[in-house]
């Protein structure tokens, strides 16, 4: 009989090796739409090319907008899509006291300060936290940070909004502390976030955190030429499945819209795993009545 050596001890730690983690990360503001299910694609495709792992973080610090039926349907139109995610989903509703603890050591270091202006001008800055527009007038004026008052980062690009008046924090300021938080290698999100990228890696930087790569999903456009939206018609997967398309039926359009195949035809989230090789990053937009009926 052959007798097989025994195993030796090693001598050496084991090696960990460093999983390559995407994310979904949407907001439920409304029900999950074809831009949304596409860019959910090129995520999930491009985790499992790379053989990683993809979590799922709900989106839902606008208490105003967000709704709990929303959140539900994003879960069932994921999974009825084939785009399965690992571990438990992460909510930012629940995480007021880590981006607290974040602000926190901000304040330690004197990085922020209480902004009292209000205004056209502001409420466009706060809006995208592009703050080239604000000079910082306040910053000077050393108001109590605990006050109804919006509080500022100083960074050499600016002075963006990380906490409102309202208490409410800001899109840049939480995405990347949970970005960090999940052990986030790969992000790929919509190209109309691009101009949030160099803000978001300036906060990285100034927090310690990794960087990961990010890519961007075509933004698919309605027929007016602006971002598709429910203005434009029935456009949720929900509208498509009442009208009777399957999930493969709507995978083949949207495979299709990305150039990740030739033809509609029906197919599954995995049968187009290795054609992400191919995909061009540098696409920006996709007609959808090119794809899809509106
Ligand atoms: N929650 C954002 C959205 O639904 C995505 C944010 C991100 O990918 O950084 O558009």
């Amino acid at each position: 009989m052959l007798k097989l050596p025994k195993a030796k001890q090693s001598n050496t730690a084991p090696l960990y090796f460093h999983t390559m983690t995407g994310r979904f990360a949407p907001t439920p503001s409304g029900y999950m739409h074809i831009g949304n299910a596409s860019t959910a694609l090129l995520a999930w495709l491009q985790i499992k090319n790379l053989g990683g792992e993809i979590v799922l973080r709900i989106e839902d610090i606008d208490s105003q907008r967000c709704k709990k039926k929303y959140t539900k349907s994003v879960f069932e139109d994921l999974l009825k899509m084939g785009l399965n995610w690992d571990n438990k989903p992460l909510f930012q509703s629940d995480r007021n006291q880590h981006y607290q603890s974040v602000l926190d050591f901000l304040i330690r270091k004197d990085l922020i300060f209480a902004c009292s202006c209000n205004g056209k001008m502001i409420r466009k800055s706060m809006l995208n936290m592009d703050s080239h527009n604000y000079m910082g007038t306040c910053m000077k004026k050393n108001l109590p940070l605990d006050g109804p008052y919006n509080l500022r980062l100083k960074t050499w690009k600016g002075y963006p909004v990380v906490r409102r008046s309202n208490k409410a924090w800001s899109y840049n300021f939480v995405v990347v502390i949970d970005d960090a938080y999940q052990k986030i290698t790969h992000i790929v999100r919509g190209a109309d976030l691009q101009e949030c990228d160099s803000l978001q890696e300036h906060l990285r930087r100034l927090l310690g955190y990794d960087s990961p790569s990010i890519y961007h999903a075509p933004i698919w456009l309605g027929p007016g030429g602006g971002k598709l939206s429910k203005k434009d018609g029935p456009i949720s997967l929900k509208d498509y499945f009442k009208k009777g398309w399957t999930p493969e039926s709507l995978m083949g359009a949207i495979a299709a819209g990305l150039n990740l195949k030739k033809d509609k035809s029906p197919c599954s989230a995995k049968d187009l795993i290795n054609s992400l090789e191919s995909y061009d990053w540098n696409k920006s937009s996709v007609y959808s009545s090119d794809f899809l009926p509106l």
